[in-house]
């Protein structure tokens, strides 16, 4: 029987079609999994080609021969502009502000093949990193109300730029979808005293239907009320409303728990595009007890039809129960260790 489902954070419903149930393997990428070259003449974020980039606004050092690890720079092509106000306008029925935000890109590796899935755990952490510093010292900013940490991969998830990268966009005002989603949780609190997210996250613990990955330090789990097929989200075990928070032994194990959640995706789906995105609290409420930030991962494997469109309602063809049973037993650890070496 197909069910409706409440999203407990946001109170929208979705459809879990179990009649239309899609396996698992019909929604993988059918070609073979190919790599790209490890460099690109053309490619702006190849190394040698670093003067075809704003100037950096961060750079991790090399180790070894690669020429750095991460760099940060200004969106060429920046949504918003770093260097205006943000001055806001009201006049009669319509508002608006300055263009003012800050649009950077953290390209991840000098390598143009690499992808998360198969990175060194040490160099996800690298760019985890990355993200905290920037999160950190926008977040001191008083025009800034909100940082949206993001990466697009492949087409069907906005980039048509293969080299690996992920993008960090804050902006002077707070979007009615973050807002809503705050107020959620804030009416939560009131009611119950307590963090809606800690209460799921140790709800689908005990339950484990819905668990695909646990760490001493994360939790990887398909949502309940799962809006699309395999959306995956990673939370903290530990209470933090916002990723600033996170501590260094937590970026270490949030490298290797994403990667691992990335990997599963990658060998058991293959390679599919996706979207992940940090959802974190907006400034003005950093240390809150009722938000709890965490990694949203959205695999980009149906296209959004005039249903959803229209009633703001999806349908979700894989249960999450099965996207998570699926995932529970991709390996990725893929010949490592094979033929003695770690014996
Ligand atoms: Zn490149
Ligand atoms: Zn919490």
């Amino acid at each position: 029987m197909p069910e409706l489902r409440q999203n407990f954070f946001t109170k929208e419903w979705v459809i879990i079609a179990t009649e239309r149930a899609k396996r698992p393997k019909d929604l993988a990428r059918q070609q073979p999994l190919k790599a790209a070259a490890p460099f690109v003449a053309t490619c702006p974020f190849c190394p040698g080609n670093e003067d075809k980039t704003p100037p950096e606004v961060l750079r991790v050092p090399a180790t070894g021969s690669d020429p750095w690890q991460v760099r940060v720079v200004p969106n060429k092509f920046a949504a918003l502009a770093r260097d205006s106000q943000p001055i806001r306008t009201i006049h009669r029925s319509r508002r608006s502000i300055g263009g003012f935000g800050v649009h950077d890109v953290i390209i991840e590796t000098p390598d143009h093949s690499h992808v998360t899935a198969l990175m060194p755990d040490a160099h996800v952490a690298n760019v985890l990193r990355a993200y905290k510093s920037r999160y950190d010292e926008l977040s001191h900013d008083p025009r800034i109300a909100h940082i949206t940490i993001f990466k697009n991969h492949g087409l069907d998830a906005g980039t048509s730029l293969e080299h690996p990268h992920s993008q960090l966009i804050a902006t002077p005002v707070i979007s009615s979808q973050v807002r809503g989603r705050f107020q959620v949780a804030l009416q939560h609190y009131d009611e119950y005293g307590e963090c809606m997210f800690c209460q799921m996250i140790e709800e689908e613990i005990k339950e484990e239907d819905r668990i695909v990955i646990e760490t001493e330090r994360f939790v990887v789990l398909e949502p309940f009320a799962s809006p699309t097929p395999f959306c995956t989200y990673i939370f903290p075990r530990r209470h933090m409303a916002s990723f600033g928070d996170i501590n260094p032994a937590e970026v270490t194990d949030l490298a290797h728990t994403l990667k691992k959640a990335l990997g599963k995706l990658y060998h058991g789906l293959g390679n599919p595009d996706f979207n992940y995105t940090l959802r974190s609290a907006p400034a003005e409420v950093q240390g809150a007890k009722y938000f709890h930030w965490y990694v949203s991962i959205i695999p980009r494997l149906t296209r959004v039809a005039g249903f959803e469109l229209g009633s703001g309602m999806f349908i979700n063809t894989v249960p999450p129960e099965s996207a998570a049973d699926f995932l529970r037993n991709v390996k990725t650890e893929v010949a490592a260790g094979v033929g003695g070496a770690g014996n």
